[in-house]
């Protein structure tokens, strides 16, 4: 058994209820082949079981009260997974499915994400089985504040910077801010993805799915294709998604779908994303509401992936939506490009098929960091107290994500892997991040 099969395999021993965490480190581990089981060091230096194991993990309750005065107790989670290239730095979860397999995968992922930014910002994910939907204004409010009166304590700005994911809006991003000043009495930059009257930067809103876009424009551009005409599918109907849309509709894409966890919409005379916004961002609505007021669209239940077909296809709500049977009639029927919005949502048996049929495929962690590059720099004018234009945070933006995008191809033919950029993106990853860990020592 090589190393990387021998730690794969003790860590599926030592956390047999953990499979997305699983899922995670199996492509991973497998990715890393070739850099770990070909250099005794790293095995000298347990260097994969120090890199699964998360540096320290907390879990703790979450009591607060609802508009009818009667308690809740939900359970709130910060996984601080790896913190070798700087502070630890990812999202924090706000859904009735969090648990700790969930935010493990993700504070997994998030180092090699991190690490492809360029930028110095380690890996941790959090998170609460919380479930903002259907909640008031205040109750929301009541919660935000009762969790960081525990996760104050192992965050900062030095240290741990939570932001936004999965129903982590702009909102809820607010009133955990306001909480940590009270609390501590310092105005920092704790959070990412705060409001532009304190601290926040501009275009964090839009980063995620525009550097989606931004990734996929290169990745077409350097295969001889091109965005504008193309025919996008995007699931979902977030930040991601919405974001996604818009930069994709102004690069000249068709977009023709979106969706949400009840159904999804399909426009083939092109998704009108201001409509989105309104209905999700604005209104808290079901994305069925779309077909009031257009005509055109027809709205299913179920998810996108059974029906929509496409040239180019952003998966951007959750992890798992594509599966086997989904890559198979997508590339069936034309898609040549997928690339993640989303973390993890294709699985693991439905990236082998795009990769088998020649589907071009850039996982999340490459494609969806334009996010956490952005509340890098976020974190970069917090603390030269300044703030930089729309423009010039959307060119870093840029920037970043197309070197991302030459990092991975560079990885991929280094070690004879042409176009996986699976493997290409989890290697040039891991190097920065192996590299910090052996100069670090054994800690
Ligand atoms: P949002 O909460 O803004 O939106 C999530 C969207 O996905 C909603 O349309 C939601 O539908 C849908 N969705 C959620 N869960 C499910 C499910 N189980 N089945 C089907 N649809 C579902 O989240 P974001 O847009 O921020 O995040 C989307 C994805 O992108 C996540 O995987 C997140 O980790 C990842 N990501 C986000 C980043 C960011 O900057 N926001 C950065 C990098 C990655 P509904 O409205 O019904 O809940």
């Amino acid at each position: 058994m090589t190393y990387s099969q021998r730690v794969l395999s003790e860590l599926k021993e030592k956390n047999p209820d953990q499979p997305e965490f699983i899922q995670a480190a199996t492509e991973v581990l497998e990715s890393l082949a070739p850099v770990v089981d070909n250099d005794p060091k790293y095995e000298k230096a347990g260097l994969l079981e120090r890199l699964v194991e998360p540096e320290r993990q907390i879990m703790f309750r979450i009591p607060w009260v609802d508009d009818n005065g009667v308690v809740h107790v939900n359970r709130g989670y910060r996984v601080q997974f790896n913190s070798a290239i700087g502070p630890y730095k990812g999202g924090l979860r706000l859904h009735p499915s969090v648990n700790l397999s969930i935010i493990k995968f993700l504070g997994f992922e998030q180092i090699f994400k991190n690490s492809l930014t360029g930028l110095p910002i380690g890996g941790a994910k959090g998170g609460s089985d919380f479930d903002p939907k259907g909640k008031s204004d205040m109750e929301v409010m009541r919660f935000c504040q009762a969790f960081m009166n525990e996760l104050y304590k192992y965050v900062g700005a030095d240290e741990d910077v939570p932001a936004g994911d999965i129903g982590t809006g702009a909102r809820e991003v607010g009133y955990l801010y306001g909480q940590y000043k009270k609390l501590t009495n310092r105005s920092e930059g704790v959070l990412t993805g705060k409001g532009l009257s304190f601290g926040g930067s501009l275009a964090r809103t839009e980063a995620t799915g525009y550097g989606l876009v931004y990734i996929t424009q290169e990745l077409l551009k350097d295969h001889g294709k091109n965005i504008a005409g193309a025919k996008v599918a995007v699931s979902g109907s977030g930040n991601v998604a919405i974001y996604a849309m818009e930069k994709a509709t102004q690069l000249g894409a068709k977009v023709i779908s979106c969706s949400d966890s009840t159904g999804y919409v399909i426009d083939e005379n092109g998704i009108d994303v201001e409509a989105v916004k309104q209905i999700k961002e604005i209104d808290r609505k079901r994305i069925s509401e779309y077909v009031k007021d257009h005509p055109t669209a027809t709205y299913c239940e179920g998810s996108v992936w059974d029906n929509v077909i496409c040239d180019v296809a952003l998966p951007c709500a959750t992890q798992n939506e594509i599966r086997k049977e989904h890559a198979e009639r997508l590339s069936d029927t034309g898609c040549y490009a997928v690339c993640e919005g989303a973390n993890m949502p294709t699985d693991n048996d439905a990236i082998e098929v795009f990769l088998a049929k020649d589907v071009l495929f850039i996982p999340g962690k490459a494609s969806n960091a334009g996010g956490v590059a952005t509340s890098a720099l976020e974190m970069g004018q917090n603390s030269i107290r300044s703030s930089w234009t729309f423009d010039e945070v959307d060119a870093k933006l840029k920037g970043i994500m197309i070197n991302i995008y030459y990092h991975m191809k560079e990885a991929c033919e280094q070690y004879d892997a042409k176009d996986n950029f699976v493997i290409g993106s989890n290697i040039a990853g891991f190097m920065k991040v192996a590299d910090a860990m052996m100069a670090q020592g054994i800690v």
